[in-house]
């Protein structure tokens, strides 16, 4: 029997919002330099992040009455305060540029009627910061990724591949 063996320099396990983000980091950061395979148990349209309707939470708007230790504290509240408060302090700072990042790679925001990104409530916040894109915010996220990664070159998709496992020795990842 004859063992086909696929290498690439990494490895993102999962094609859902978080795997692509990842992997549109590494193609910012390193280019040609790395090739990257994404392996994802479901067709790419199909992860469950997909199906996020109500918003994407980040302090846009400081100046009228949010803050990032307000939102720092409705997402520790939110977790029961089994959250990492290190992590969840780290997200929160990143979210506002997040966004932006997202908007200038094309993500259909909803506006408010001067053309600012608009937000509403959600659940666990206690004001409202979800950056929505009508009831359809996971999926277009998930679009405007994926049209970001198609600008680069060496990766490629392993689409309804499903991992078994992990191969490591003395500590080390094989594969
Ligand atoms: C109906 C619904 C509504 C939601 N609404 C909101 C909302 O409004 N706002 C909000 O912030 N959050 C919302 N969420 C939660 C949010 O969508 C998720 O937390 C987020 O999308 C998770 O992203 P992810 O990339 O970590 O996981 P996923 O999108 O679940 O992706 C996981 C990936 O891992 C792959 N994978 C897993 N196991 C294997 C394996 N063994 N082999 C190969 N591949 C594998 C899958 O194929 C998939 O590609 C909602 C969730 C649901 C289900």
């Amino acid at each position: 029997m004859t063992v086909e063996t696929i290498t690439h320099d990494i490895i993102v396990l999962g094609a859902g919002l978080a795997g692509l983000r990842a992997a549109v980091e590494i193609k910012r950061k390193y280019g040609d330099k790395l090739d990257v395979g994404i392996i994802s148990k479901v067709h790419l349209m199909r992860s469950h992040s997909v199906s996020a309707e109500g918003g994407t939470s980040a302090v846009l708007y400081p100046e009228e009455g949010d803050s990032l230790a307000l939102h720092a504290w409705d997402t520790i509240k939110g977790s029961d305060f089994l959250a990492d408060q290190d992590a969840v302090w780290m997200f929160v700072k990143l979210m506002p540029e997040e966004i932006l990042l997202l908007d200038h790679w094309g993500m259909p925001w909803s506006r408010r009627e001067d053309g600012r990104i608009a937000q509403r409530p959600f659940g666990g916040h206690s004001y409202p910061r979800a950056t929505m894109s009508t009831d359809k915010v996971g999926h277009n996220e998930m679009r405007t990724l994926y049209n970001k990664l198609l600008q680069y070159d060496k990766w490629e998709r392993y689409d309804e591949w499903f991992v078994t496992n992990f191969v490591v020795e003395n500590g080390i990842y094989k594969g």
